[in-house]
Parts: structure tokens; C-alpha cells; sequence
């Protein structure tokens, strides 16, 4: 077990690096446009403010090429001095005289948000100069940075090693979470998988075959399971290189006794056409973007019969409204099931918010690369390298 901002004693009066993901989407003038991922952090914050502690916090916002006022935080410490019981002051700087001079005058309880650390090149480098410059400002570093703890940058990685450490509330909360349904799912267990491209999902795959009772498989991605098959699939996506690996995906799950399950219908169009068909047997010049009605029936019984669900990957171009009936019954199902449910991955969490469906799903991951890495790796590099728990 990794330390927690819990085992934490005395933090009276001690300056606390505390890096977060507030990579939130924001419109050009500023304006918040989900303000999920600050929202989640908030209890780490007040803990800590509640403890005494002086507060730094330190985000990135976007992939800015350096400064650009667009990507700047300053419109999320408005956010936070509304949100906060305490003072919430704004430094648009990370490293300098006027950072250290701010931190001196902070109180007890009170917070600074720096700007954003992606500002400096030396922040995806994983630069050892800059990190050190920034701890030697902070007397304790906290991770609750979950959506970054892929990565190992300067911030969310470098700083861990400098500084005695601990991780935030929802870097505990989405561990355990996500452990959990690694080790001790409830059965039986459906791990649901779609998005477009497999190549990126293999190693998930291959998890929840072992993992899962039943794998329940959607989007493009099923392409290239039908072709692996011999099954026509027409000018849909496929992934050629990836047909080999499908065929041992389906061979393993074989073997292990598992279920996958796999289209038997899809929403189709041919050419450019916007008209939408429905089709039992493809033929060599149609498109599929979506599951089809049999295949929404098909995998909305099974996801009835779970006591544990995952899933990541939209059933289909959900973009497009044409092509979004099937993630949409997906997502139903899955928000009136009875079992513990989990959802994770950046495009299928905007689509469980987009049908307003959040709030009936037990765990809604603020991950998307993390969160699957997560699962394919049970670890990140950003908290492997926190100090173990005392015993
Ligand atoms: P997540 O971000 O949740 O991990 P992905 O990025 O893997 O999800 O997948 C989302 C993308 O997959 C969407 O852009 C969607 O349009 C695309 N997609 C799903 N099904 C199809 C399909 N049949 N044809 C083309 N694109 C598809
Ligand atoms: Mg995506």
C-alpha cells in the first residue's frame, strides 16, 4: 500500500507540493466547460487546508508549446476561491523569485495555484534541474494527479524522488477501484470493450480474457475479430496487422473457457450515403459505424446478467448522431444494471455524459490513458514511485 495524505502527521504549517490534474476543457476565453476533474479534487484540498498546511497546487492544462494564455490556470483559481473555505491565490509562474516570495507570505490553510507547468519544456522531460528548483520550495509532495500518472514528467514523477510523499485522495480512490476489479470482481463479471483502434487495446484484451467471465466486444474493433473469422465485414475498419492477434485472443479465450461475444448485426451505410441499414450479412461495399439492433439486444441481456461491469470503447461513431444508438442502449443498460459498474476511457466517459448518465454508474474513472494502463499493467510510474505505506 502506498502512503496516503492520511499517515501524514503534523502537517501544521508545512508546505505541501500538491500536484493535480486539472487538464479540464476550457474554451478560449477561459470559460470552464466540464469542471468534473476539479470537482474530484476537491476533498484532497480541503483535508489538507483543514490540516494547516500551506497549499501549492501545480497542474498542466493541454499540450501548450510554451507560454500561451489560453492554457493558462488563472480562470481555474477563480474557480477554487469560490469553491474553497480559505484564501486561494493565483502566481503566473512555477519557478522564481516571485514563486518563493508568494509561498512565504502564504498562511496556514491558505492555497496557491501556480501556473501551468507545461509552460516549461522542461516539465515533459522529465527535467531533473527543474524539479529540484521546485521541491526546494515544499517541505512534502502529494500525487493526485491519477489522469498524468502514465507519464513520468518533472511534476507528477521527479518530484516523488525528492521529496518525502504521499498520494491524494482520488489517486487512492481510483487505485483501489481499479484494483478491485482487477483482483476481486463481483461474478459474473463483463468487461465491455469497443473504440476504433485495437492496436491500442490488446494488452486490455488479453487482461479481461483472463479476468472477465464474458467479454463483450463493440465498435470498430470488432472488425477485425468478424475478419479474423472469415466474416465479410466490407469497407468497415479493420486493423490488418492486428488480424493474427485476434485470432489468439479469440483461441485463448477458447481455451480458458471465457465468453466473448461479437456483433451479429450492424448499422451500416454504403458509400457516402447518410441512409442507415440494417444488415444480417454484410456485403463488400458497406461501412459498419454502429451495432446493430439484434447485437443491442444480444449484449444488453448479458450486462443484465453481471454483478460486475467495465467499459471502455464506444459501440460505434457515436460522434455522428446517426451511429450513436448503440453506445447509447449500452450505456442504459449498463447505468439500470444492478451490478457494480465501472466506466473508464476519455471518449466513453464523454458519452455517459453526453446521455446524462453519470450519476446511476458507480465508478466513473477521471483517467483515460492512465486508467488503461492501469488495467493492462496493475501499476503506474507516478505511484510506484511514492513511499510504501508504514507498517
Ligand atoms: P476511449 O477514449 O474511451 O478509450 P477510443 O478512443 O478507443 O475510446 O474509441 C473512440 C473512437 O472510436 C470514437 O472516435 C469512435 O468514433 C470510434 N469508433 C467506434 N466505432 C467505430 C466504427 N465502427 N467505425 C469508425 N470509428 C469507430
Ligand atoms: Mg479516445
Amino acid at each position: 500500500m502506498k502512503r496516503t495524505i492520511k499517515d501524514l502527521a503534523n502537517l501544521k504549517g508545512k508546505v505541501v507540493l500538491l500536484r493535480v490534474d486539472f487538464n479540464v476543457p476550457m474554451d478560449d476565453g477561459g470559460k470552464i466547460l466540464d469542471a468534473t476533474r476539479i470537482r474530484t479534487e476537491l476533498p484532497t484540498i480541503k483535508y489538507l487546508i483543514g490540516q494547516k498546511a500551506r497549499v501549492v497546487i501545480l497542474s498542466h492544462l493541454g499540450r501548450p508549446e510554451g507560454y500561451d494564455v489560453r492554457k493558462s490556470l488563472w480562470p481555474i483559481s477563480i474557480y477554487l476561491s469560490k469553491a474553497l473555505p480559505c484564501n486561494v491565490s493565483f502566481c503566473n509562474t512555477v519557478i522564481g523569485d516571485e514563486v518563493k516570495d508568494r509561498i512565504k507570505m502564504l498562511r496556514e490553510g491558505d492555497v496557491l495555484l501556480l501556473e501551468n507547468v507545461r509552460f516549461y519544456k522542461q516539465e515533459e522531460k522529465c527535467d531533473m534541474k527543474f524539479a529540484r528548483e521546485i521541491a526546494s520550495y515544499g517541505d512534502i509532495f502529494v500525487n493526485d494527479a491519477f489522469g498524468t500518472a502514465h507519464r513520468k514528467h518533472a511534476t507528477n514523477y521527479a518530484l516523488a524522488r525528492l521529496l518525502p510523499n504521499a498520494i491524494g485522495f482520488l489517486m487512492e480512490r481510483e487505485i483501489n477501484n481499479l484494483t478491485k476489479i482487477l483482483d476481486n470482481p463481483k461474478r459474473p463479471f463483463v468487461a465491455v470493450l469497443g473504440g476504433a483502434k485495437i492496436d491500442t487495446k490488446i494488452k486490455i484484451l488479453e487482461k479481461f480474457i483472463e479476468k472477465a467471465d464474458t467479454v463483450i466486444i463493440g465498435g470498430a474493433m470488432a472488425y477485425t475479430f468478424l475478419k479474423a473469422l472469415n466474416i465479410e465485414v466490407g469497407k468497415s475498419l479493420v486493423q490488418d496487422d492486428c488480424i493474427e492477434v485476434a485470432k489468439n485472443i479469440l483461441l485463448k479465450a477458447k481455451e480458458l473457457g471465457k465468453k466473448v461475444l461479437l456483433p451479429v448485426d450492424h448499422m451500416c451505410s454504403i458509400g457516402k450515403s447518410p441512409k442507415v441499414y440494417t444488415v444480417s450479412k454484410m456485403l463488400p461495399n458497406m461501412t459498419g459505424y454502429d451495432i446493430g439492433p439484434k447485437t443491442i439486444k444480444l449484449y444488453t441481456n448479458e450486462i443484465a446478467k453481471a454483478k460486475e461491469v467495465f467499459w471502455n470503447g464506444p459501440m460505434g461513431m457515436f460522434e455522428n448522431s446517426f451511429f450513436r444508438t448503440g453506445t447509447h442502449a449500452i450505456a442504459e443498460a449498463i447505468a439500470q444494471s444492478k451490478a457494480h459498474t465501472s466506466v473508464g476511457g476519455g471518449d466513453t466517459v464523454a458519452t455517459v455524459n453526453l446521455f446524462n448518465l453519470g450519476k446511476k454508474i458507480n465508478y466513473i474513472s477521471t483517467g483515460g490513458g492512465a486508467t488503461l494502463k492501469f488495467l493492462e499493467e496493475g501499476s503506474l510510474p507516478a505511484v510506484e514511485v511514492i513511499q510504501e505505506r508504514m507498517r
